[in-house]
């Protein structure tokens, strides 16, 4: 028998007359249901968060952060059950559910400390000038499928520090993980700050167009991005987008091969390639690309593609079915143009579970699909190029200015390297290293705006100038 989860609002549990079956990814089997919201829970949702919103706005920095910081210790608590459920309806590994779940608690702990102080503009005998930022209202969240949790706490976290309340909406692909957060944060939260709805797509735009909802945080595909800035014009709600990325690794001829191989491998197979900021593409100077290629290709070997639950495994099957034919369809577009395979590319349609073995391609041309389009999957381009010029060219010629990084031996080549590269975060030696206190936000058609840090927690207020005119009555 599998469990059927419940929806909060306003501090309570809840279920819909409908329910949506979650699969696991590894076994094609049901591992839970949840409820189907629809246009009734929604307004249930909204309704509550705005009452609440009356008076967590009025609750000072520190009470906000007594309740943030009750989440990050939940989670932490329940760390051992909430991973392996992670697993059981994303896919990754149980190490790498365990990160993300631990992830999740320590980001929620550190952002709790985000303050927004007032800025003085002026303050002569002519008048005192304020500025403070006030929370904005009611946000929903929308949340894709590849890091749920980390995701929904970027999300929740910031709008509760902020003064906001929420109605937060997991993708219909991994609800489970969230729901079950949601069960054990019940009492944690006043009534109506959080509420976390499940639905089909479907529930998205209701979100988006929602006359309650004051803003909108979103992370997930550039396509569905667009409309939901489309559906936000129409009351011209805040909104932050968090969208697609076709990252771009550039290995200048002085990286040490066998230091850099296996994090480039890690840099675009963490999570079966299924990262916004995976490394989606790797620029090899010619001078080392054949040491390099052979050296990531080899470690690709001894890397296990399987159940995330069973021990051993690195790389696990793709989260959901639509994807995977995504992928297969790119690995098949690449055969069929013939260009040359390191490792992988046979995918057994007919077994069970997404899986698709580790692929890596050797030297495909510029305009190839599998390197002008995200591939989300455990598939990654090796490039070979000649000058650092043309490779940063190459790097930015994408609509997308999500991230990137440089490998060199040279921090400060690196960091000029880094410097024109036309992307939200760069990185010189590592990569996916987020910082709770730094901005994160792409360039380009990667999104707008940002989440993390204290740019990030701007976009859940809006800025109150108070002005005094001191000599008025002098
Ligand atoms: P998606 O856009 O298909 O879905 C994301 C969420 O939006 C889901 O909850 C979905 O139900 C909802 N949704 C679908 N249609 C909607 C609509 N019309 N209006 C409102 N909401 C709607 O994305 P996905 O496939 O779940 O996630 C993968 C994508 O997310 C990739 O492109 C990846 O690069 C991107 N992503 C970006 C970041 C980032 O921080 N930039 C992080 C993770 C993932």
């Amino acid at each position: 028998m599998t469990k059927t989860y419940s929806n909060l609002i306003d501090g309570e549990l809840v279920t819909t007359a409908g329910t949506m079956d979650v699969i696991n990814p590894a076994t094609e089997e049901v591992v839970g249901q949840v409820p189907s919201a629809g246009q009734d829970e929604l307004d249930r949702a909204v309704a509550a968060a705005r009452r609440a919103f009356q008076s967590w706005k009025k609750t000072t920095p520190e009470e906000r952060q007594k309740v943030v910081q009750g989440i990050a210790a939940t989670i932490k608590e329940n760390a051992d059950e909430l991973f392996r459920l992670l697993t059981s309806e994303q896919g990754k590994p149980h190490n790498q559910a365990q990160q993300e779940i631990y992830g999740a608690a320590g980001l929620a702990a550190a952002q709790s400390t985000l303050r927004l102080e007032d800025v003085i503009n002026q303050d002569d005998d002519t008048r005192l000038s304020r500025t403070r930022r006030v929370p904005v209202g009611v946000v929903g969240g929308i949340v894709p499928w590849n890091f749920p949790i980390m995701m929904a706490i970027q999300k929740i976290v910031p709008a509760l520090v902020a003064g906001c309340t929420i109605v937060l909406k997991p993708s219909p692909f991994t609800p489970l993980t969230t729901l079950r957060i949601a069960e054990l944060i019940k009492d944690v939260v006043p009534a109506g700050t959080v509420n976390i709805i499940t639905g089909p797509d479907e529930l998205g735009p209701m979100i988006t167009s929602h006359p309650g909802i004051d803003k909108i945080t979103f992370t997930g595909s550039t396509a569905t991005g667009k409309k939901i800035m489309e559906g936000a014009s129409k009351d011209l709600k805040r909104i932050t987008l968090e969208l697609g990325g076709n990252d771009a690794s550039i290995v200048l001829a002085d990286a040490d091969v066998e230091k850099v191989a296996e994090q480039l491998f890690w840099s675009s197979f963490s999570n079966a390639g299924q990262v916004c900021i995976a490394a989606k593409r790797i620029y090899i100077h010619e001078d080392i690309y054949d040491d390099l290629s052979k050296a990531i290709a080899a470690y690709a070997k001894t890397v296990k593609v399987g159940d995330g639950a069973q021990q051993g495994t690195g790389v696990g099957p793709i989260q959901n079915k639509k994807q995977f034919e995504r992928v297969c369809e790119l690995i098949q577009d690449a055969k069929d143009q013939g260009y040359q395979f390191l490792t992988g590319g046979d995918v057994d349609p007919s077994g069970t579970g997404y899986y698709v073995p580790i692929t890596i391609l050797d030297n495909p041309p510029e305009d190839a699909r599998i390197v002008a389009e995200e591939q989300f999957g455990p598939v990654m381009p090796l490039m070979k190029f000649a000058s650092v010029d043309e490779a940063i060219e190459r790097a930015n010629a994408s609509e997308y200015g999500l991230a990137g990084a440089v490998w060199t031996a040279d921090a400060e080549q690196g960091v000029a390297v880094a410097e024109r590269m036309e992307t939200g975060t760069v990185w010189v030696n590592e990569f996916m290293h987020l910082s709770p206190f730094a901005p994160f936000g792409g360039h380009k058609q990667s999104g707008i705006g940002a989440e993390y840090g204290i740019d990030g927690l701007k976009e859940f207020t809006y800025p109150q100038v108070i002005t005094i005119k001191r000599d008025a009555f002098a």
